[in-house]
């Protein structure tokens, strides 16, 4: 089943069911607590809140959602992408648990014929709420899941909240077993890769207060005021998921939406997917960012050095990156945006009616950070001729620091570099130097209290590596801070 299809059995699945179809909003969401939309609830956050009245008391939505920080399971993980759409019922105190879970159960299993997924109920599991004894009931009784397959989960995972005041209650997730090749069986408690997170329901059902004092920074800290004067449903699938799941791939980059922007840079380089592991990482990597960068320059983000425009702006260097480490040393990002619109246009037609200035402000990043590379490359070689010529092999960390902090060259590009010329680098001297202008940039904020308030939003996107954190000093070169 084509992800297209995916959508609209989902939409019309609840409309059925008496919601109102709800289009997506802007990935720039409305909430200046935000960067992006992260979830399908965040355009019916004032709905939660009490802030307005809904003017429908059920609503669905297929969400276009952006979470940077899962940008560090980009290509490692099956299952995340930093674009990624969410798919979502929503009850305003109309129906609650009970309604809910039949909801899902019967999208999810119902025959295709009917409308549904078809899946088999034998794979699924749920997780729910360790002291939400009412939902394993109701699991068993609507579902006819055995005890076996619900499995209880703490606060961390299992409890959802926003703001202080504010809403907050249990949640339950649906998982599917991709089986045995996938990890060992024992539920989402045993695998978070073999049994996939498809589905999120939220209960929303009570106020959440002030911290009781009592556990310093552990979730349990806040005290429920009492229940809310109506309980109200957010539900999330996610699409690519359900779309890996439908169409029996491995990864989220092999469904029909994402496996094309794969293909077209094994045509540019040459190299096949699914030969190497590390090479495999990289198209992954290139497909999620060329698609994310397209939709957010559609949505109206431009490059720039603080905020949205420098997660734009990472994304594409990223993609502009993974491409020449697996060899394509020509601008990609003209290319790699066509492939997106020709594949997201039928759900997004701006991004066809809107493309060439789409186009443009991608192409005009791609070579800004070109130039950087060659100016860097420049720099770097006249570093290993005077490596080379003191018979050293190892280039000097502070070598590696001046093309990262002047000319916003990666580490991993300069080891790759070093490598190539049959040099190693002083990567622990690389990394004393990074700490050191982390802690002095640290000092300096401090000394310009207030500033700091998003940072976290960029810890992930600021990696270099998937491994790799060099966020701040690079926020600090990048002049944001
Ligand atoms: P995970 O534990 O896999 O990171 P999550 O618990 O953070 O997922 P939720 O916040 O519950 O995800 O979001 C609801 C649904 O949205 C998930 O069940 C999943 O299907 C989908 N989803 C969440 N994050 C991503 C992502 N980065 N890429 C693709 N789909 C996602
Ligand atoms: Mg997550
Ligand atoms: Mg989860
Ligand atoms: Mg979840």
């Amino acid at each position: 089943m084509q992800t297209h299809e995916i959508r609209q059995r989902f939409l019309d699945h609840f409309e059925r069911a008496g919601h109102t179809v709800v289009p997506s909003a802007s990935l720039i969401s409305e909430d200046p607590t935000l960067l992006f939309t992260v979830a399908g609830m965040v355009p019916f956050k004032p709905y939660f809140l009490g802030q307005s009245t809904p003017p429908f008391p059920r609503a669905t939505s297929v969400q276009k959602c952006v979470r940077t920080l899962d940008i560090d399971n980009v290509g490692i993980t099956t299952r995340h992408n930093t674009f990624f759409q969410m798919a979502g019922n929503f009850s305003f105190g109309d129906y609650f648990k009970a309604g809910a879970i039949q909801h899902a159960w019967t999208l999810l299993t119902g025959s295709l014929a009917d409308g549904g997924y078809g899946l088999d109920p034998d794979r699924l599991w749920v997780t729910v709420f360790e002291k939400d004894d009412e939902s394993v009931q109701l699991w068993q009784e609507i579902a006819g899941l055995p005890a076996e397959r619900i499995q209880k989960m703490g606060m961390a995972d299992n409890f959802w909240s926003m703001g202080v005041p504010g809403p907050c209650g249990p949640c339950s997730e649906i998982y599917y077993d991709r089986g045995p090749s996938f990890g060992p069986d024992g539920g989402p408690l045993a695998s978070d890769e073999r049994y996939l997170e498809v589905w999120n329901l939220v209960f929303m059902q009570d106020m959440r207060g002030e911290s009781s004092g009592l556990g310093g920074s552990h979730a349990a800290d806040f005290d429920i005021l009492g229940p809310l004067p109506s309980q109200n449903i957010d539900t999330g699938l996610g699409v690519e998921r359900m779309a890996l799941v439908l169409q029996d791939v491995d990864n989220v980059y092999e469904t029909d939406l994402l496996r094309p922007i794969i293909s077209r840079m094994e045509e540019l380089s040459g190299r096949t997917y699914g030969q190497d592991p590390q090479a495999d990482i990289r198209m992954r990597v290139i497909a999620d960012h060329s698609r994310s960068a397209t939709l957010l320059i559609g949505d109206g983000v431009t490059p720039g050095n603080e905020g949205r425009g420098y997660v734009l702006r990472r994304l594409v260097r990223r993609t502009v990156r993974a491409a020449r480490l697996i060899g394509v040393t020509e601008p990609v990002i003209g290319t790699l945006f066509g492939v997106v619109r020709d594949l997201m246009s039928p759900s997004y037609p701006e991004l066809a009616t809107d493309f060439a200035r789409i186009e443009k402000i991608g192409v005009t990043e791609e070579k800004a950070f070109l130039r950087t590379i060659a100016s860097g490359t420049k720099l770097f070689a006249v570093a290993e001729q005077e490596t080379k010529a003191e018979g050293a092999t190892v280039l000097p960390g502070a070598t590696a620091f001046t093309l990262h902090d002047t000319q916003g060259f990666p580490i991993d590009l300069t080891l790759e570099m070093a490598a190539e010329a049959g040099l190693t680098v002083d990567v622990a001297g690389f990394t004393r130097l990074m700490e050191e202008q982390k802690t002095r940039a640290r000092a300096d904020a401090k000394a310009r209290k207030g500033s700091l308030a998003d940072l976290s939003v960029y810890r992930g996107l600021l990696a270099d590596g998937p491994t790799r954190f060099t966020g701040y000093s690079e926020l600090v070169s990048e002049g944001i801070v």
